[in-house]
């Protein structure tokens, strides 16, 4: 029998091939990187907690009806997934602006969105991940028309659900990246992570702006307790039961 096999190692995970060719088996590094790569640095204990979030989250949403890339988590920096084809777009949700919303627009920090905004960036390093018009994903063929539609439909209702959990942890969802991939029935399958790397999250009992960023924010701003943020994120979560 052949060994595990790395099939891919990105920033933050490795991807290993499994015995069954369905299966694939994600190891979560402590390795941080932000702006494109240009920063680097190391977060102590981060895989394992981005691994304990992530599967939290994966199953809170399979109860609601979201179908997810997450089978489980045999050791705790390790998660077991179905083997997905990628779809090369990052979808951002975003409920408050922040980042490069108010970068790119000047709308100010901490405007409440009157309704969500979906994004879709092209998953492209060397491009700089550049933020698509909808003609323009089509155009490279990234999507067909269909599954545009149906990511933005799953993205609003993810966006609802995660809200509300967090909301439940006395944390504010400001915005966040999906990823999605598609299984051998061509299904669309929510993959990737969703952590405080991929998250903004404050802390709704702190309004200081930068006491209450929870997420990584943290790092790519130098607000220093990277940890203690990601591990009180982790704990809230957890505290939080799955229902369906
Ligand atoms: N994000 C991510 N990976 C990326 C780009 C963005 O997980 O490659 C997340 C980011 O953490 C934030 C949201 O997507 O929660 C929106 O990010 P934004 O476009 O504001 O970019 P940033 O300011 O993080 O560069």
């Amino acid at each position: 029998m052949s060994a595990a096999q790395k099939l891919y190692e990105g920033k933050a995970k490795i991807l290993y091939t499994t015995e069954d060719p369905q299966i694939l088996l994600t190891h979560f590094k402590d390795d941080a990187t932000a702006f494109n790569a240009q920063k680097r640095g190391s977060i102590v204990g981060k895989g394992e907690i981005n691994c304990a979030i992530s599967s939290h989250l994966f199953q809170m949403l399979e109860a609601q009806g979201i179908p997810t890339h997450y089978l489980d988590r045999p050791s705790p920096n390790e998660m077991r997934v179905k083997n997905v084809k990628i779809v090369p777009l990052e979808v951002v949700v975003r409920n408050i602006a922040a980042g490069s919303l108010c970068q790119q627009t000047g709308l100010p920090l901490g405007k409440v969105l009157p309704q969500p905004l979906v994004e879709f960036y092209y998953k492209n390093d060397a491009l700089g991940d550049p933020l698509l018009t909808r003609d323009r994903l089509l155009l490279m063929e990234l999507a067909t028309p269909a599954q545009v539609d149906q990511l933005q439909t799953m993205a609003q209702q993810i966006n609802r659900i995660l809200t509300d959990f967090f909301a439940q942890c006395g944390i504010t969802l400001v915005d966040f990246k999906l990823e999605f991939g598609l299984d051998a029935q061509q299904t669309l399958l929510l993959a990737d992570e969703i952590s405080p790397d991929t998250c903004r999250l404050w802390n709704q009992a702190d309004s200081d702006p930068d006491r209450r960023v929870m997420d990584k924010d943290r790092f790519r701003r130098d607000l220093g307790d990277v940890e203690g943020a990601y591990r009180q994120v982790l704990e809230r979560v957890l505290a939080q039961p799955i229902q369906s």
